[in-house]
């Protein structure tokens, strides 16, 4: 499948982070986009999305669809070649997993992809999945083979009690799997992207990514970050490796996309060289042990802080190099960057 400047494609959930990246990706090389949002009339959801548009051209197409409701997404899939789910929620504290981020996550799979066998043009799938599919805790890497995670593994570990996120993003892509394998209309091609920073399409204030990043800077880690290792990718990045999951006839099967390992500790280090004047960075990692023992209060289970504080986090990204012939900004443009755009919108 080639990009001939001509393929209209749709990507779901276009008001998110990610989304917002790919869509201007999408349009900057030609595509028309079907981007389909809850809600088409909120600005807020919408209005950086329509400034993509150039005036002469409308490219840009808004749709409505929720992920819980069957057959939302069929008209705009009409005359779609290609379609990228990304819509998925993406929060760490949730009320009822199985509602708040599972159901949505796996239903709304499953109606995408029962959208995409209802409609003829589609050719291929591009899933947002995530690395939480491939690893569930920093500690699972232990157990694969060198201690790296590549695409071969799955999460296991996970369960709607402990890290919920990560199991509805797991179950989620386990459901696209067997959906594709029962079929033979579309090919699916899976993205599994780390712990995503960078600049936004705008400012996203209520996306997971951003809210990490504020903590750093308001004073909750003051006296120290927990011993936290993580995989992180730019978001522009991001965009490009799901253009080449698209575009690239070749592409095939699961995708680490992460530029490499990192930790709170070095994210806010790199912040503080930058801005460490105007905000109270964490200068340290706070004991593991500490972290433990008040776990509790500050809601997080100790089996999370057990398997994850100071437990090595390594993914093997060659296949996305060596695949997706994918490159990657270095770490620290990404985070002062983005950084500078929540100083600039004043989340910070
Ligand atoms: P985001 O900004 O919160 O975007 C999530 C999107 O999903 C939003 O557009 C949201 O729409 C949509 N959505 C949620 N529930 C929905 C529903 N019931 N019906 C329709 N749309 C719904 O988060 P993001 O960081 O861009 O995440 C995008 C994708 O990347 C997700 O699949 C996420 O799991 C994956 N991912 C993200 C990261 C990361 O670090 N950010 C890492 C790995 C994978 P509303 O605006 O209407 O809520």
């Amino acid at each position: 499948m080639e990009s001939t400047n001509k393929q209209t494609v749709m990507v779901t959930g276009a008001s998110g982070y990610v989304a917002g990246r790919l869509i201007e990706n999408l349009l900057g090389k030609g595509h028309t986009v079907h981007a389909t949002v809850r809600n088409p009339h909120d600005r807020n959801a919408v209005g950086h999305l329509l400034a993509l548009n150039d005036g002469v051209t409308s490219r840009l197409k808004l749709f409505a669809a929720d992920l819980l409701k069957e057959g939302s997404f069929d008209e705009a899939m009409k005359g779609c070649d290609l379609v990228f789910h990304t819509a998925s929620p993406f929060f760490n504290k949730v009320k009822d997993p199985q509602r708040d981020l599972v159901d949505p996550a796996v239903k709304g799979t499953e109606n995408v992809l029962s959208s995409a066998n209802r409609t003829p043009s589609v050719k291929r799938v591009v899933l947002t999945s995530s690395v939480a599919a491939i690893i569930g805790d920093a500690a699972d890497c232990l157990g694969y083979p060198g201690g790296i995670a590549t695409e071969e593994q799955w999460n296991t570990t996970s369960s709607l009690k402990h890290q919920p996120y990560s199991y509805s993003k797991t179950q989620a892509e386990r459901k696209a799997w067997e959906m594709a394998g029962a079929q033979s209309q579309w090919e699916l091609v899976v993205i599994n992207p780390s712990f995503v920073i960078g600049p936004g399409l705008k400012t996203h204030s209520n996306a997971e990514s951003f809210n990490i990043i504020r903590q750093m800077a308001n004073g909750m880690l003051r006296f120290g970050a927990p011993d936290f290792n993580i995989g992180v990718v730019d978001v522009r990045d991001l965009a490009e490796a799901h253009y080449r999951a698209g575009f690239m006839p070749e592409a095939n099967g699961r995708h680490i996309i992460s530029a490499r390992e990192s930790s709170l500790l070095e994210l806010a280090t790199l912040l503080r060289n930058k801005f460490g004047r105007r905000y109270p960075f964490p200068k340290r990692t706070l004991p593991n042990g500490v972290i433990w023992l008040m776990a509790p209060l500050a809601g997080l289970s100790r089996r999370m802080v057990s398997r994850n504080m100071g437990q090595p986090w390594k993914a093997d990204n060659s296949k996305s190099i060596r695949s997706l012939g994918m490159s990657y900004r270095p770490v620290e443009e990404s985070i002062t960057e983005m950084f500078a755009q929540m100083v600039e919108a004043k989340l910070v």
